[in-house]
């Protein structure tokens, strides 16, 4: 059980991570198709430990919905996220700039996987003539776990393991405690991780090592 793991390591309920979420993954309709792609167990399970911060990328850039699909092309060795029926309409710096802006006030974020905009190395890369060749980042995920390396985060199909998912959210409340006590907080937190198993003591502890040594 998620809440006995976080109990475990001290974590108390009442102060609650920020984490981010695309926002189609919550059972908000806001998919090019005017669809959702409600998540179980974001719904059910972390939006009772966390404050989950909804972010539709490509609403925020005043797409519409529903809308023309987009993808990720290659060009001369760039990624450009562009409309597939009209490629001249290249959104890939405003949803960088969306990552950007809401990336320092996150614990971590659940993105949707293979999406254009928002899949984290799950996302089917195009040559310019539209054929996949590759998986890689949408332009938002990217930008945001390259300005933000030490941030975890998943895609929703990662969650679909629950050993992953165990990681993940020891991840995130580790980044809350080191942002709000900082860096002096993580030797309370390697102290208290000896109570975990392996391999969650081990993955955590390298985690916490990572935050460790980052300027805060
Ligand atoms: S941009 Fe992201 S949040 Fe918005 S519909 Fe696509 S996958 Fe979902």
């Amino acid at each position: 059980m998620l809440p006995d793991l976080l109990q475990q390591m001290g974590f108390v309920a009442a102060d609650r991570p920020t984490v981010g979420v695309s926002a189609c993954l919550t059972g908000n309709p806001v998919r090019h198709d005017g669809g959702h792609r409600r998540h179980a167990l974001v719904q059910d399970e972390l939006a009772g430990l966390v404050r989950l911060v909804e972010v539709c990328p490509e609403v925020a850039v005043g797409l519409p919905v529903p809308r023309p699909p987009i993808q990720v092309v290659e060009i001369e060795g760039a990624r450009r996220v562009r409309h597939v029926t009209a490629p001249r309409q290249d959104l890939t710096e405003a949803l960088a700039d969306q990552a950007r802006a809401v990336g320092p006030a996150l614990s971590g974020f659940v993105v949707k996987s293979r999406s254009p905009s928002c899949g984290l190395g799950t996302t089917p890369v195009h040559d310019e003539q539209g054929r996949p060749f590759a998986l890689g980042d949408g332009a938002f995920a990217g930008t945001l776990a390259r300005h933000h390396p030490h941030l975890p985060m998943a895609n929703d199909s990662d969650l679909d393991a629950p050993l992953f998912t165990q990681a993940f959210l020891l991840r995130v409340f580790c980044h809350h405690h080191w942002r709000t006590h900082g860096a002096d907080g993580l030797a309370t937190l390697r102290a208290r991780s000896g109570r975990l198993d392996e391999p969650l003591l081990s993955g955590t502890r390298r985690f916490l090592d990572r935050l460790a040594g980052v300027r805060h």
